[in-house]
């Protein structure tokens, strides 16, 4: 590990209405405090839909749990008449700390091309949102191109044209690999990830490449999430299927206890 201090993040997808949420939250929330989870050397993020925001918001708050919130998209407009969208603003307004930006399902559902990832980013950072930006190949990409030509393509795209830059993220998720089962190898994650880095770096300068955290995501679960958080290029994990189960994700905050074994 660096110094960047690791960040888990559970993007709860199509998931939990807001009572769900509540009840999933304070689970969270306890399991981690009964295992006297230090949040310095691990931030544990979620990441609900818009509808529960506003609950967990409530919860975090009313009980002090030192979660952090996240969205899943954000509007690339601040306002207006754009029906269905959600404003940088509004989320900024409910205290929320980061947005992913670029999901594949984004990309793949909605038609998110880098352009408008792009002008998500601009968004996000206008609101003071740390964006969280997914980027990676699918698997015909992957046999055609390598694993690294499209996240970096991806990262450089959303990156570019910003006046500055503000705090991100980048998480690099396989498309492959999410929702699959299937895993990359925690070689091939840090390789990609290592590779991403280095193309930040030549872009936008080494102090931005070195206190930028770079996840891996696709199929994360408690029981391999220590293999990929050996390696120093890669500072966290986005999980998807494993954040619904408050153990299974605490189990995953708590990856420091596997790193000895
Ligand atoms: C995701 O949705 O970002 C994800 C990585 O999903 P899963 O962990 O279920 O593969």
């Amino acid at each position: 590990m660096t110094n960047r201090v690791a960040l888990i993040a559970g993007n709860w997808k199509m998931n939990l209405d807001h009572q769900q949420a509540i009840a999933l939250v304070q689970k969270l929330a306890w399991s981690l405090k009964d295992a006297g989870h230090d949040y310095s050397t691990a931030e544990v993020v979620v990441f609900p839909p818009f509808t529960d925001i506003r609950s967990v918001q409530n919860l975090i708050d009313a009980d002090k749990f030192e979660l952090g919130l996240g969205a899943q998209d954000l509007s690339k407009f601040d306002n207006g008449a754009y029906t269905g969208e959600v404003s940088g603003a509004f989320l900024s307004k409910l205290a929320v700390d980061y947005v992913l930006v670029g999901h594949s399902e984004r990309r793949t559902y909605h038609n998110e091309d880098d352009v408008t990832i792009q002008a998500k980013t601009a968004a996000a950072f206008r609101h003071g949102l740390v964006p969280v930006i997914c980027v990676g190949e699918t698997l015909e990409e992957l046999e055609s191109q390598g694993a690294a030509a499209v996240p970096i393509r991806q990262t450089i795209a959303a990156l570019a044209g910003h006046e500055a830059l503000g705090d991100f993220v980048i998480a690099y998720e396989p498309v492959w690999a999410i929702g699959t089962g299937k895993v990359a190898t925690p070689e091939e994650a840090a390789s990609v990830c290592g590779k991403i880095r280095a193309a930040i770096a030549e872009e936008h300068g080494a102090e931005i490449a070195d206190k930028t955290r770079i996840l891996y995501g696709g199929s994360v679960k408690a029981a391999n999430v220590a293999g990929f958080l050996r390696s120093p290029e890669v500072d966290g994990v986005l999980v998807g299927g494993a954040s619904l189960d408050a153990d299974e994700f605490s189990g995953i905050a708590r990856f420091q206890k596997h790193l000895a074994l």
